[in-house]
């Protein structure tokens, strides 16, 4: 079998791996790093077929590319199908507003779905040489790692969360010879995540009973919905604005994805969601607003942050890494973010709360040791090599993008 990486190997982002055994290829996303512009990976070469992960553009961003200049069959979960295409239609609207050039438009995104097939969780198909199986990887709804098996077994990850919260259960690990995965964190571990669950929820309760409003600045996908779930019994009003509704609707009808549908939709009927301009113009009259961008680097958080900006009772509670050179990441070292080309310095009470849905070092390490693999290639991250001490029992590849290998 041979292994070369288009993207990702090592860097958290743009992940394309192509996989070939006996002239027979397929991929596993096709993703972009979503910087100002995205960056995309190697040029598409033609597979015939290939598995999604998940719906994050790191791994799917890319996708309308490869099917602009080929076709091959398209195997994710219905969950990934469906919550991935608002993400790449905003893609494209982010691409006109900043002014790069487009690398694919929105008949592209509609091509692509003609080659979709649906794979279910637990469920096996045949594709040429492989038996390819679906098992959820606790990261987002519908994440999915794949195993692909002939005379050997390889299981490749994607994004990889493996315990529970509470919107979904984490990820099992599976038997495999060789494991492909994810590195984010190597070298950090994470909080446990019930004591950030409790802390959040004080403090919460601290600034909402003293008087103050609380802003959660949040990805649209999964982590609305989790910290929806997290904080919707507290018994203060909630609104969710920007695209985390529209995902939290796909949620809804798409079932069999989340740890419980039912508690869900009991979350999500508490909220108020806010649609449209008029609706937003309120949204403050609540105790919480929970809206996009995660990282601060547009949609409605930034009105919001403008109008509570020197009400110092009220707070900006962030949950999600911020990466360098967002606003968030500045809030987060010098307090400062830029709206509409100004810095301001909101004197607002600020605080960090890690729901990170990447698995910690040890978490890796623990998934590593019950995969019990001959060989370990480690993808998607900055820092793979803080995980070598850790794995020294095992062979450990640190591929490069662009190099093609042999595993046996
Ligand atoms: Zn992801
Ligand atoms: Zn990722």
């Amino acid at each position: 079998m041979k292994i070369k990486f288009l993207g990702g190997a090592e860097e958290v982002g743009r992940l394309a791996i192509k996989i070939r055994e006996k002239d027979y290829d397929v991929m596993v996303d096709y993703g972009v790093i979503p910087e100002k512009p995205p960056e995309f990976p190697l040029p598409p070469e033609p597979v015939k077929s290939i598995y999604l992960t998940h719906a994050h553009l790191d791994h799917m961003g890319a996708l309308p590319v490869y099917y602009h200049e080929y076709d091959a069959k398209f195997y994710s979960t219905i969950m990934t199908a469906n919550s991935m295409r608002p993400m790449l239609e905003d893609s494209i609207k982010v691409t006109n507003i900043e002014g790069y050039p487009s690398r694919f438009d929105i008949d592209d995104i509609s091509s692509l779905y003609s080659s979709f097939q649906n794979v279910n969780y637990n469920e096996t198909i045949v594709d040429g040489p492989f038996q390819v199986t679906a098992q959820s990887a606790g990261h987002i709804p519908g994440s999915t790692m794949w195993k692909f098996e002939n005379s050997r077994s390889i299981l490749v990850t994607g994004d990889l969360y493996t315990k529970e919260t509470m919107l979904l259960n984490g990820a099992r690990p599976q038997k495999a010879d060789i494991l492909i995965m994810e590195s984010t964190y190597a070298g950090k571990n994470h909080e446990e995540r019930d004591q950030v669950v409790k802390r959040l929820r004080q403090r919460v309760k601290e600034v909402v009973e003293d008087g103050g409003k609380v802003i959660l600045p949040s990805f649209a996908m999964g982590r609305t919905q989790e910290l929806i779930m997290i904080l919707s019994d507290m018994g203060y009003n909630i609104s969710v604005d920007g695209m985390g509704n529209g995902i939290s609707g796909i949620y809804l009808h798409t079932p069999g994805f989340l740890r419980s549908q039912k508690g869900f939709s009991k979350s999500v009927g508490k909220v108020r969601q806010i649609r449209g301009r008029r609706m937003r113009e309120s949204a403050l009259d609540s105790d919480i607003v929970i809206t996009t961008s995660g990282m601060l680097d547009g949609g409605p958080v930034l009105s919001y942050i403008e109008k509570l900006m020197n009400d110092t009772k009220s707070a900006i509670f962030l949950t999600g890494y911020q990466v360098e050179g967002t606003n968030g990441r500045s809030l987060m070292e010098n307090g400062t973010i830029k709206i509409a080309g100004a810095t301001v310095k909101p004197n607002m009470k600020l605080d960090f709360f890690d729901l990170s849905a990447h698995a910690g070092h040890d978490d890796l390490i623990d998934f590593v040791k019950q995969v019990d693999p001959e060989k370990v290639i480690l993808c998607h991250g900055d820092n793979r090599e803080n995980l070598l001490e850790d794995l020294s029992e095992f062979d450990v590849e640190l591929p490069f993008n662009g190099h093609e290998f042999e595993v046996s």
